[in-house]
């Protein structure tokens, strides 16, 4: 397997994780403004008494798999995928033209969609996106991140000083065993995994082939073993045992409350993505928590940067006024876990400059118009 763990990546992966100023100063700037934002704004929403003894912060596990399309997860072809869409909350997703990896992903990990973030490129890009993302977001709340992908291109939206384990790992079988001990108790808050079976056999051998369907089948398996760490913090506290059930302040007490939250990026057709159709487009959206609604089909379609305000709404952070997205507020009740949910909070989504301000071309546009007034009347 090749992979590259880094623990703690802000201090021993300087080679492996570009230095934030290749990013530019206006998004270092933006960066810093979110934090101060977020940070703040979480501190002052969350109550007294929580500073005190800190409470049992729920994880969210964002799973990303590549190419799958909505209509090859059935009981047949992905039973744990179908299992966990029946007994949590499931919808279809959109994806944001054009379907492709990269396009879908800043739509997902930044709450923006294809128009507002403009990553249209299916390719390397440098550094990291010009814009705040999910675990910027969560970082900036003092949460911890953990990014597991198995395509390189993906470091695109893992900015360094927001995940602290950074993994690239092509074999996904392998990537599922680097992940699993990262779901213990005291292990991050957000964990994001893309997983690229899909995708890989449908360019090799067609989508909906029998080789993809058996990739299919692959991701699902490697989704099992994800739902079977995340067992006893995934079921219903009215299923959990009494004893099992953790007290606000006792962290590591029985299972860790934790939301599953699986998607993809795109789906395919033919030996590819390119065409805009439902075979392309249409991807599953499935959550799965403790106080999920059983069972719950989803009003469509979701669009991906749903999954950004929706992740940190379940994670109890405060989702930015600024996302083109919108937390899909899919649950029956909530736990008291001492931290705030905030759908729809006046905290901005702080967004880099992509052009100069307007006064900046109308100022000069306005002289030259006047100048050449006046030579007209001389
Ligand atoms: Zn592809």
């Amino acid at each position: 397997m090749e992979a590259r763990v880094c623990a703690r990546a802000t201090d021993r992966c300087a080679v492996l994780h570009p230095p934030d100023a290749i990013a530019g100063p206006a998004v270092r700037r933006a960066r810093l403004f979110a934090a101060v934002l977020f940070v703040a704004g979480a501190v002052a929403a969350r109550p007294v008494g929580a500073l005190a003894a800190e409470p049992v912060h729920p994880r969210v596990v964002l799973v990303s798999i590549d190419g799958l399309r909505a209509d090859a997860v059935t009981a047949a072809r992905a039973p744990t995928l179908a299992a966990l869409a029946a007994r949590g909350a499931a919808g279809t997703a959109l994806a944001d033209r054009p379907p492709v990896t990269m396009t879908n992903h800043a739509s997902m990990l930044t709450g923006l969609s294809a128009s507002t973030h403009r990553v249209y490129l299916d390719t390397d890009l440098p550094g990291t996106i010009a814009f705040p993302t999910l675990f910027d977001f969560a970082r900036a709340a003092g949460l911890r991140c953990a990014f597991l992908a198995s395509k390189d291109k993906l470091r695109h939206f893992a900015p360094p000083g927001a995940v602290e384990t950074l993994v690239f790992a092509s074999d996904t079988a392998g990537l599922i065993d680097t992940v699993l001990p990262l779901l213990a108790p005291d292990g991050p808050d957000l964990v994001f995994i893309h997983l690229r079976d899909p995708d890989s056999a449908g360019h090799a051998d067609e989508w909906m082939s029998p080789a993809y369907l058996a990739a299919v089948a692959r991701v699902d398996d490697h989704v099992a073993r994800l739902a079977a760490a995340l067992a006893g913090g995934l079921r219903p506290r009215s299923e959990a045992p009494r004893d099992a059930v953790p007290a606000p302040d006792t962290p590591g007490a029985g299972p860790r409350p934790s939301y599953l939250l699986i998607t993809a990026d795109h789906g395919g057709e033919g030996r590819t993505h390119v065409l805009d159709n439902a075979a392309t487009r249409r991807v599953p959206w499935i959550v799965v928590g403790p106080d999920i609604a059983v069972g719950d089909a989803l009003p469509g379609p979701i669009r991906p940067a749903d999954t950004t305000a929706t992740a940190l709404w379940l994670l109890g952070v405060a989702v930015p006024a600024g996302l083109d997205g919108r937390a899909l507020t899919l649950v029956k009740g909530r736990f008291d876990f001492g931290l705030p949910s905030v759908p729809g909070s006046p905290s901005a989504a702080p967004r880099p400059a992509l052009a100069p301000p307007c006064f900046a071309v109308a100022v000069p546009l306005l002289a030259a118009l006047a100048g050449r007034r006046r030579r007209g009347n001389a």
